[in-house]
């Protein structure tokens, strides 16, 4: 499978023009042997740094990249924050020009950052179907502690080898359909707060990043059976959900509350008392379904009134976060994106906001996908007990300043009268 910019570069009937910064994607069996024709065929020149961690080398020992430096970390202890970008800034020499992240999450996270702060083209070659960041323009690192979302470049190109991808530990592929299965809730809050906002919204790339999370839906009984092609459809819906983003220009179609949810958890702030271990996806995947069996308890109660949204009370930030992390917290949602949001908005699209939620699919259905294919569908699964589960829909909108239907949930309440 490929997916080629100039399928979707251009002016969109949304009336924008969407641009992808990563001209080619190429998903196959054997391309990463092809990576220097792919390399000059785009024009990718200059001395090259292929980065690994010690795990992504041996698994594509078989084909390894001729290029002018490898760089192997030390996958203990590894992660993207500014230690693992001062890990790998020390090891690169200065003439760098290229720099190939060989290697899942972390070591793009850590590869794109480097490469931007030393202007050096960013080549992809994702090793697990694990997350859909691959494509980002932006990396997800903990900064001092606190999630951050920093500016960084996207890869020119992606050369996804499905014999690499495929034989992952299992256990990164079931996360990478977590954060692909998130994709639902992504979806229903960016038409949300379109609805209730007029916030931009394209339906072309909300189509597209619909079918592509569909696809993967059914693609888990061929994942199960291994079969090559399901794998490259996950691959697929991961790097098209990257790409959809470069296209937007913001991660709106890709993260909504669910993602709110498990950057909550990875935070773990003081007044929680929380901390797991889980992967990303797994956490994005328990967050989804935390966030639609809500939405849809919201959407299907026979009463409910509404209220003007209100923001975050200082004190109860202060409360869940600790005086270290207040001030980021107030920064983020200093405008605040839900103020505008009144009872009689809420009132007036209620039906239409109750319709796109019953898009999503079922709680039991997707709970017994998760159970099929042995993902991680509890808060107990990820090491949190279960009672957390209401502070974590209380909490996690203030880690984003954006509108999902999460973070109006003050302002919705049940068994009241109009
Ligand atoms: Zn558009
Ligand atoms: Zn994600």
């Amino acid at each position: 499978m490929t997916i080629d910019s100039l399928q979707y570069n251009g002016i969109c009937r949304c009336g924008k023009e969407h641009r992808m910064e990563t001209e080619f994607a190429m998903i196959e069996s054997g391309c990463l042997k092809n990576l220097s024709g792919y390399l000059s065929k785009y024009g990718i020149q200059g001395y090259t740094v292929a980065v690994y961690d010690e795990n992504t080398y041996a698994a594509t020992a078989d084909r390894h990249p001729s290029v002018d430096l490898d760089i192997i970390l030390d996958p203990t202890d590894l992660h993207a924050n500014e230690h693992g970008v001062s890990l790998l800034m020390e090891k690169l020499p200065s003439c760098a020009e290229v720099l190939i992240a060989i290697g899942s999450g972390t070591i793009h996270d850590i590869t794109r950052y480097c490469a931007y702060i030393k202007k050096a083209e960013f080549v992809s070659c994702p090793t697990a179907a694990s997350v859909d960041g691959f494509c980002s323009s932006v990396a997800a690192m903990t900064w001092n502690g606190c999630k951050k979302t920093l500016t960084a470049v996207a890869p020119k190109i992606v050369i996804a080898d499905t014999d690499v991808f495929m034989n992952a530990p299992i256990r990164l592929t079931r996360s990478g359909f977590g954060d692909m299965i998130g994709k639902y809730i992504a979806l229903t809050d960016w038409k949300i707060a379109n609805i209730l906002t007029n916030e931009f919204y394209c339906d072309r790339i909300a189509q597209i990043t619909f079918e592509a999370t569909q696809s993967v839906l059914e693609s888990v009984d061929g994942i199960i059976e291994g079969k090559p092609q399901a794998y490259e459809r996950l691959m697929y819906g991961l790097l098209l959900s990257g790409l959809a983003m470069q296209m937007i220009g913001n991660s709106r179609p890709a993260s909504g509350a669910e993602h709110h949810i498990s950057h909550l958890i990875e935070m773990a702030p003081v007044g929680l008392d929380i901390s797991s271990n889980a992967l990303h996806g797994e956490k994005v995947g328990v967050g989804t379904l935390l966030a639609i069996e809500e939405y849809k308890r919201l959407a299907t109660a026979s009463k409910i009134s509404f209220l003007d949204y209100t923001e975050f009370n200082r004190q109860t930030i202060v409360n869940v976060f600790g005086e270290t992390m207040t001030e980021e917290i107030l920064k983020e949602n200093e405008h605040d994106a839900a103020i505008s949001v009144t009872s009689s908005a809420l009132r007036a699209h209620w039906n239409e906001l109750c319709e796109e939620i019953e898009k999503l699919p079922e709680i039991e259905f997707l709970r017994n996908v998760y159970l099929k294919f042995g993902v991680k569908s509890q808060l107990s699964d990820i090491g949190l007990d279960d009672v957390i589960s209401t502070k974590l829909l209380d909490y996690s909108p203030m880690v984003r300043n954006r509108l999902t239907l999460m973070r109006l949930r003050g302002a919705i309440k049940i068994g009241e009268h109009n």
